[in-house]
């Protein structure tokens, strides 16, 4: 017999895993849509030059083949290259700005591990076509509203910005050349502590005074405007660092003032984000409860539509990762806890009940009611109460004999395992 197996680093999603993972992109669907955000849909294979070149480092996780006809194509590495190609491809047709949103799964050959996949899914929003602060702020405020809406109790979005992380190096006494390394060696913060980061700024030729002011300044920590009152003191005489700077405070005061919570961001240099083509405001979200590292993040790529469009189209995005919001979800019992997608099972008493049963569940379904039936009317109405249960349906219906006489149905309840008798017509309304 052959041995039955998942590509490693890509997952099946059997019936409770599927209506978790439903309910997430629905929700975020759901917060997406009242801030505008459209539907967007392309396909997850693209010939590869349009990824190649847009990825930096992580070009090498593309899965790549060749198709029948020769062709070299590749897996869709996220939903934001194929953006920017649909952005350059139909230009006569979209509106800028634009905010879109779209949901899919994205492809990486990287090591699998928790929280880490080959084959994962995530939900993005992007405005495309906006240089304003707004923008950025508003992908921070829909961030932070999907996140309540889910249910997170605590997490926190990291904001910085890349020319904050350029002027470092800058003042430094760095080159933009080896400005490169030492984002790297920040995003390793976390992993490796300062003195593992101190150790690694030393093995890239960089000297101890300088990697001592580096860390000064990527260690500061407090309030966003202590933080960025002592960030203005160390970068004052970098024209592009007090930009930057201006920049972060329109966005946190943005989202001051659309009315998002200052508890849910905070402004840390510290964050560099691995992905090459962010060019302006950065962001992260941490929690508590996913040690991890990051639960999602994204940042301002005002060049990446440029590399197809051949001109600039400010934009600014973030990619919520579903596999990462249903993993902590699952383990905090945040939302729905229903095993099945039927509310009610309607069981068939017998022959002569058999009409009257399945009208009921027509009824109940034409009223907006999920009901499953029984298939095997013979069986004892003990045993189609125990698949109902088995299945997980919270609210089981009997139509017998005494029932019809009485023009009522008998609702059990099978979590409580109360039942009572409730009139026909008003079956749908006491179930919903
Ligand atoms: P990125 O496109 O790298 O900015 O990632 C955006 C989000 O997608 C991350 O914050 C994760 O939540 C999720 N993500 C990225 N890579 C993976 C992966 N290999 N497996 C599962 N989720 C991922």
């Amino acid at each position: 017999m052959q041995k039955l197996q998942n590509i490693k680093g890509m997952r099946d999603h059997l019936p409770p895993a599927m209506l978790l993972r439903q309910y997430i992109i629905n929700t975020l669907i759901g917060v997406f849509e009242r801030y505008g955000f459209e539907p967007l849909s392309t396909p997850v294979l693209e010939y590869a030059e349009v990824l190649e070149g847009k990825l930096g480092d992580d070009e090498k996780l593309i899965y790549r083949f060749e198709d029948h006809g020769g062709r070299k194509l590749a897996l869709r590495y996220d939903q934001t290259v194929p953006l920017a190609r649909v952005v350059a491809q139909y230009s006569g047709q979209i509106t800028l700005p634009w905010r879109r949103y779209a949901v899919g799964a994205s492809y990486r050959g990287e090591r699998p591990a928790r929280g880490r996949y080959r084959e994962f899914w995530q939900a993005d929003v992007d405005i495309v076509g906006s240089h304003s602060p707004l923008a950025d702020a508003e992908i921070v405020a829909v961030l932070s509203d999907g996140l309540e809406a889910l249910g997170f109790p605590t997490f926190t979005t990291l904001l910085n910005h890349r020319q904050v992380l350029g002027g470092i190096a800058r003042v430094s006494g760095l080159d933009e050349e080896a400005a490169g390394g030492i984002y790297r060696a920040i995003d390793k913060l976390d992993k490796i502590g300062a003195e593992g980061v101190r150790e690694e700024l030393r093995h890239s030729g960089v000297d101890q005074g300088c990697a001592d002011r580096i860390l000064e300044m990527v260690l500061l920590e407090g309030s966003s405007e202590d933080t960025l009152q002592a960030l203005r003191q160390h970068l004052h005489d970098d024209a592009r660092a007090v930009a930057a700077l201006d920049n972060l405070e329109d966005i946190l005061r943005g989202l001051e003032d659309m009315g998002i919570a200052p508890a849910r961001y905070c402004l840390s240099p510290r964050l560099a984000r691995g992905l090459s083509y962010y060019t302006g405001a950065v962001f992260e979200t941490i929690s508590s409860h996913w040690p991890q590292g990051s639960l999602l993040g994204g940042g301002r790529y005002d060049d990446l539509i440029g590399m197809f469009a051949g001109q600039r189209v400010a934009t600014v995005g973030l990619a919520f990762g579903v596999e990462r919001l249903h993993d902590v979800m699952e383990e905090l019992g945040l939302g729905p806890r229903n095993r099945t997608t039927a509310q009610v099972f309607v069981t068939v008493f017998g022959a002569e009940q058999r009409v009257a049963s399945l009208q009921l569940a027509r009824e109940l379904r034409a009223a907006g009611v999920p009901v499953m039936t029984a298939l095997e009317p013979e069986s004892p109405l003990g045993k189609q109460l125990k698949e109902a249960d088995r299945k997980g349906v919270r609210y089981a219906l009997v139509l017998g004999p005494d029932e019809l006489s009485r023009s009522e149905v008998l609702v059990k309840d099978l979590a409580s395992g109360e039942q009572r008798g409730v009139a026909r017509e008003a079956v749908a309304e006491a179930l919903r």
